[in-house]
């Protein structure tokens, strides 16, 4: 008898559901506590942790039963062999459609174009109830229900364009395969990784938001100081308009080499003062000047390509295919049975990842606490998470097993210690 692989991944599955039911549960917990944290007393204002906690509860009880639903969802869909009866589906309105079904390639969109229309139905209740009712309840949401399904449209009509010939591409490299497919695979995703960098900031995300130049002033003159003082090359500054969907706040940077752009959000610049705004910043340089965007980039391509290579090992198991409920051994169907297969490895992988991430963090604070902007950062940290109303206490298993940045308890501590050591 084959091995039960449809099984083992779906109590796999609701194995972890349960052990993060229990993280979340632990969370919980800590977002019911009535008092700050220690570190945080007198520096977060009680107001705002109030505001804080219900904001945290409110999610998390959301989040139990959309977490719930998934499972129940995912777990029902391979158990029950829907995802070959979709398959075959997809097959015959092909056929209906006057296509032909041989091709794999119109095969797999019209299976794609179903499991989207099937995702959108299936996610709309939940981003819905987020967006309107608990985002908005706390006071963040500013968006209205034209702009939010105008924005799902736009999504729709950018995956229609873009999905396609990447689907096309994917299957003709495996189709022609050969012993060095795991390189066709990874290369073709390194150069469209490439491209997608290049073209979603000058063509995509402009369809979503309006960036303008940061204009002349006191800030704008900071942060070029700053980064011409640590010859980071700096072609552009903007800001986005943030606000236009939520007053969440935040900066990021993108591009290549000796062509970067800093997009601070106009929330942010409301929030927060100048200083701080230019504390944040030289944190985000500290990410860049100690090259953690190019390490986790080089991480990224490893993981990709070590998932590839993995892939082309089972690629032609045709108990795998069985175990799952296909005759066929479509090129699509592969990949997501593959990706099933190592959702162990993944939640490993993530959480290693995490951990290399908060380290990253400290990192970037030390660099700014030694650019002189420790008190800036500071305030500037303390505000941002007083803005956010993110969560004040956290339970150290949930934020070791979920957190990217460390707790800002932990950042405090943190910026002080490194302090003191040079008094
Ligand atoms: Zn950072």
């Amino acid at each position: 008898m084959a091995f039960p692989y449809m099984e083992a991944v779906v109590g796999f599955m609701i194995l972890m559901h349960f052990f993060e039911t229990y993280l979340d549960l632990r969370q919980h917990a800590a977002y019911k506590l009535p008092t700050l944290p220690k570190p945080l007393e007198g520096v977060i204002g009680q107001e705002k942790f109030q505001k804080s906690r219900a904001y945290s509860l409110d999610k998390s009880r959301f989040h139990f039963l959309h977490e719930f639903v998934s499972i129940l969802m995912d777990s029902a869909i391979l158990l029950f062999g829907i995802l070959p009866w979709f398959w075959k589906k997809s097959g015959e309105f092909l056929v209906l459609a006057g296509l032909n079904a041989e091709n794999e390639i119109l095969h797999t969109l019209s299976f794609l174009a179903g499991v989207m229309i099937w995702s959108q139905i299936t996610d709309l209740p939940f981003s819905l109830y987020s967006t309107f009712v608990i985002e908005a309840r706390h006071g963040f949401n500013k968006q209205t229900v034209w702009l939010f399904f105008w924005d799902i449209i736009k999504g729709i009509f950018l995956s229609v364009i873009i999905g396609p010939p990447i689907v096309a591409a994917i299957i003709i490299i495996v189709q022609k395969g050969g012993p060095y497919l795991a390189i066709y695979l990874w290369g073709f995703m390194f150069v469209l990784s490439l491209v997608m960098m290049t073209l979603f900031p000058i063509l995509i995300a402009p369809l979503f938001n309006k960036f303008t130049p940061l204009p002349e002033g006191e800030l704008r003159e900071s942060i070029e100081k700053l980064a011409s003082s640590l010859t980071f090359p700096l072609k552009k500054l903007f800001v986005v308009d943030g606000s236009t969907r939520s007053s969440h706040s935040n900066a990021y940077m993108y591009g290549f080499f000796k062509n970067k752009r800093i997009v601070l959000y106009d929330t942010l610049i409301q929030q927060c003062k100048t200083e701080e705004v230019v504390a944040v910043i030289a944190h985000e340089l500290g990410h860049w000047k100690l090259n953690h965007t190019m390490y986790s980039f080089i991480a990224v391509q490893i993981l990709t390509f070590l998932q590839f290579g993995g892939y082309t090992l089972v690629r032609n198991s045709s108990d795998l295919f069985k175990s799952f409920g296909f005759d066929t051994q479509p090129v699509l169907i592969g990949l997501i049975i593959f990706q099933h297969t190592v959702i162990p490895l993944q939640h490993l992988v993530s959480f290693a990842l995490n951990l290399v991430s908060r380290s990253f963090e400290f990192q970037a604070d030390a660099f700014a606490k030694k650019l002189g902007y420790a008190s800036e950062l500071r305030s500037g940290l303390v505000k941002l998470q007083e803005e956010n109303l993110s969560a004040m206490n956290t339970d150290p298993w949930y934020s070791a097993y979920h957190y990217s940045h460390p707790p800002l308890v932990e950042r405090l501590a943190a910026i002080d210690k490194s302090d003191k050591k040079e008094d």
